[in-house]
């Protein structure tokens, strides 16, 4: 098999000009040719009357050796890498070790169904509730206001990524290509076939739900376990190795191997974990508020003309800005026609995010306009100073919000201008339970405030608009990342907890659905290469 990059084609193409050009680039008759497929689809829109699809596709040929000789030189066409997943070991039958998995996110999902395929019988433990019952208790927040602690946005099965757009890219390396692997499990768990080849795949909140539950299936079915409603309260450590955990409900898992996935918003097992110990240093992470568009003004400025056509969707966006202050001011998880959601974790705390569902097709784009802070500078005061900064800025927007879980928000035109917004214009809010208008200026540190002030005017030399006065802003946006990092050695382990595997976005190894998987497909090969050691 041969593989072509770059192959450009307008964006009005049909099959058979796909056909023709990859032909035309490889300088064959049609009687060489056996089959293609596309393994990567994207577009370049910087030249917005001019927008190309951009194609990777792999080639079938008759007497492939010979054709690729000719392209000795050419960087655009090599041989098909080999992408296939193996899995490193199988469990030997007498193996009694059954590792645990705290955390049911991305990344102890996979962590957990690698284990189960290498047949090593995982149990996973979750504090949160079945991906159906968490539904329920989410929508009551987002409906009713009413909040529970153990079952939101963040806990419960399918972890953080579960109420989300689905955005399926990372920028980290990957070169054992285990991102192909989490794709694969995810189209046979029933997410749609073209995130194996969309540059930018996504999947929607309606089918994380049952793709959530299909990997849960499939994990039982090769003999791994799945506690919900079990939350780790005590690590059991002996002479510097785990032992165990002890649960909420006063039982005890003996466990050697503990892979440690508890996402970015577990505070308090962040407390235990330092109490009893375990090895952490504080991180840096961003806070800052959502901002609301109208998704066709963000499709114009990107397609111009091209706007709405199928191949292209909804426009998404990535800006950054370097303020006088030092600070840096970026765009982060860019939600092309969806909504801004209610993420908390804690009673009386305001917390933003942004979610869509697959078609993409609610009438706002919304993203995180957030500022870098770091722990030498803005939380130096203990390790987990981090969580005290987000705690009170989450509570203050609880207060600002009016204490019923409302969010408070403010124009952009107003916050500019630095004055209280008292009705909206033509940008409604797509936050639910509602959003309380008013001055955002007491919703975050002054640092962080005029960091924003000074960016927003910036970014809309970018995309023309992106201050008008009506976008809405948001407030707050904490939880973009862990505020600690659970330092781990070669083997994955914690520095000075043996058996202890932290992973995942909470431990700092991840920031997204893929990559927190894909750390999950390595910590389970760690796990099991220790268990055979
Ligand atoms: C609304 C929203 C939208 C998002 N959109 C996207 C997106 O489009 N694309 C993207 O890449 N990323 C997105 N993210 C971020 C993404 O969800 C996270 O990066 C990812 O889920 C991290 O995976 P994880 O497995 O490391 O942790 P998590 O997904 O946070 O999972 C951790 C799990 O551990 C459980 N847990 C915690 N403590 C304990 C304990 N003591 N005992 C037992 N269980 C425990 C929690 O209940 C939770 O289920 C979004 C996040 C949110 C909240």
């Amino acid at each position: 098999m041969l593989r072509i990059t770059e192959l450009k084609l307008p964006l009005n193409h049909s099959k058979i000009d796909l056909q023709t050009a990859v032909l035309h680039r490889l300088k064959i008759d049609l009687n060489k040719f056996i089959s293609c497929h596309i393994f990567r689809q994207s577009h370049d829109a910087r030249k917005r009357n001019d927008i190309k699809m951009v194609y990777t596709v792999d080639v079938d040929v008759k007497d492939e050796a010979e054709i690729l000789a000719e392209f000795i030189d050419d960087i655009y066409i090599n041989q098909t890498p080999d992408t296939e997943y193996r899995l490193i070991t199988h469990a030997a039958m007498t193996n009694k070790i059954r590792p645990i998995v705290i955390g049911s996110g991305p990344c102890g999902l996979l962590a957990t169904l690698i284990l189960a395929q290498m047949g090593f019988n995982p149990i996973m433990l979750e504090r949160g509730k079945s991906v159906r019952e968490r539904t329920k208790d989410t929508f009551a927040l987002w409906r009713k206001r009413q909040f529970n602690a153990e079952s939101n946005v963040q806990f419960g099965e399918g972890g953080a990524g579960t109420f989300s757009d689905g955005k399926l890219y990372t920028q980290i390396k990957d070169p054992n290509h285990y991102g192909r692997k989490v794709l694969q499990e995810f189209v046979k768990a029933g997410a749609p076939p073209e995130i194996l080849y969309l540059g930018k795949p996504h999947i929607g909140t309606f089918r994380l739900v049952s793709m959530v539950e299909q990997i849960r299936a499939t994990i039982e079915s090769l003999g791994g376990e799945i506690r919900f409603q079990n939350r780790v309260d005590e690590l059991l450590i002996q002479n510097g190795k785990v032992t165990g955990v002890q649960l909420a409900n006063g039982g005890i898992l003996e466990s050697s191997h503990i892979v440690l996935a508890i996402g970015h918003s577990a505070r308090d097992t962040f407390a235990m974990l330092n109490r009893v110990g375990v090895y952490m240093e504080a991180k840096p992470f961003s806070m800052g508020f959502r901002i609301e568009h109208p998704q066709s003004l963000i499709d114009k400025c990107h397609f111009g003309s091209s706007a709405g056509h199928p191949l292209l969707g909804a426009a998404d966006y990535k800006l950054v800005h370097h303020c006088k202050n030092g600070r840096s001011v970026y765009s982060f998880c860019m939600c092309p026609g969806g909504t801004v959601v209610a993420a908390t974790s804690e009673e009386g705390h305001v917390v933003t995010n942004g979610m869509s569902q697959y078609s993409r097709n609610e009438r706002n784009a919304n993203s995180a306009i957030v500022v870098g802070i770091t722990p030498e500078i803005d939380y130096p005061e203990h390790v987990l100073a981090g969580v005290d900064l987000q705690r009170h800025w989450e509570q203050q927007a609880f207060l600002l919000g009016g204490e019923n879980y409302s969010a408070p928000a403010q124009l952009v035109g107003d916050f500019l201008t630095q004055q209280p917004s008292t009705q909206f214009g033509s940008v409604e809010p797509s936050y639910t339970p509602s959003v309380k208008l008013g001055d955002l200026s007491y919703a975050l540190p002054d640092y962080a405030v005029s960091a924003i002030r000074e960016a927003l005017p910036v970014f809309d030399k970018k995309i023309k608009g992106f201050a008008m006065h009506d976008a809405l802003l948001t407030g707050v946006e904490t939880r973009t990342s862990s505020p600690i990092r659970i330092k781990r050695n070669e083997k994955f382990q914690s520095l000075n907890t043996v058996g202890l595997y932290p992973a995942g976005e909470g431990a700092g190894y991840a920031g997204g659905i893929l990559s927190a998987a894909i750390d999950g497909i390595k910590v389970a090969e760690a796990v099991a290469r220790a268990i055979q050691s």
